[in-house]
């Protein structure tokens, strides 16, 4: 299906990103990775993803805290593929703090990984886009980009601006047939969110699988936990024919937790 397009997915070397860069790959896009993690592990992955699906994969190890490293990423990835066509911006960190405690250092990552990088990526890419006149780019929100929980004020915060960033960036880039759009999933099998539930159980004193049913059946309708693999299946639809008039909005895969 993606055959000779080529896809910078931030934050891939793990969860999310990781699933999205395999599908991608295994549709036939070329893939730039990029993230955090072990060299060794990392270069593992890349080149076993590009073994088994037979296209080019590159890695970056770019930090997103760093617009200079942003613009080196995007350099890369045009120089490797010739173009960028599809961009996914899924890199993420997750601090759960009340306000009045709140590092101030952790507001300033949350928001620029989650919210400035997804800026800086976007502009990068857009001219490569707009010449080839298509384009898809796919930010990932999350449930927290629609409702708020308490002690994730910055995450709701810079998750609701992605969900505003992602309509402006539709509206502007429409007339080049560049579709942007946010996937907002509810709680999802990675090592971000078993840290997290891992952490307030044990804060808790609970058995953390106990936590993890409970928390997740309080918040989904569907009461289990979300794949990786259920997330990436989205961007793919988004990236195929049929989700070529979807830009604007956001997708929730949530098992139900915004229904309320
Ligand atoms: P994860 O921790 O498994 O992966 C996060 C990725 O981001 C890693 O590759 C990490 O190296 C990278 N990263 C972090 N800081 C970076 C930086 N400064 N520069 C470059 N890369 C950086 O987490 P995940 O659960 O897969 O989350 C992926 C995205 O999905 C995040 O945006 C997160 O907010 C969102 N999300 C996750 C869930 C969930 O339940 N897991 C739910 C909704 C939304």
């Amino acid at each position: 299906m993606l055959q000779g397009r080529a896809a910078l997915v931030t934050g891939s070397t793990s969860g999310i990103g990781l699933a999205i860069a395999e599908a991608l790959a295994g549709e036939g896009s070329q893939v730039m990775m990029n993230g955090f993690g072990d060299a060794d592990e990392i270069e593992e992955m890349r080149s076993s993803m590009a073994k088994r699906h037979n296209v080019e994969v590159q890695y970056s190890g770019a930090d997103l805290t760093e617009s200079d490293q942003i613009e080196g990423l995007v350099d890369d990835a045009v120089s490797a593929f010739g173009s960028l066509d599809i961009l996914v911006n899924c890199a993420g960190i997750q601090i759960i703090a009340p306000i009045d405690e709140f590092p101030i250092d952790g507001w300033d990552a949350m928001i620029a990984i989650h919210l400035s990088a997804t800026f800086h990526t976007t502009r990068l890419v857009l001219p490569h886009m707009k010449e080839r006149r298509w384009g898809r780019i796919v930010n990932m929100g999350s449930a927290h980009g629609l409702v708020a929980s308490p002690y994730k004020a910055p995450y709701v915060a810079a998750k609701h601006g992605v969900v505003g960033f992602t309509k402006a960036t539709a509206i502007e880039a429409g007339s080049w047939e560049i579709t942007c759009n946010a996937i907002c999933p509810g709680f999802v099998k990675t090592p971000m969110y078993d840290l997290q539930a891992e952490g307030l159980a044990v804060q808790e004193g609970r058995d953390v699988e106990e936590f993890i049913q409970e928390q997740v059946s309080t918040r989904h309708a569907l009461p289990r936990i979300i794949s990786v693999e259920e997330i990436a299946g989205t961007v793919l639809y988004l990236c195929s024919d049929a989700g070529r008039s979807v830009t604007g909005t956001t997708l929730s895969v949530d098992g139900g937790w915004t229904a309320t």
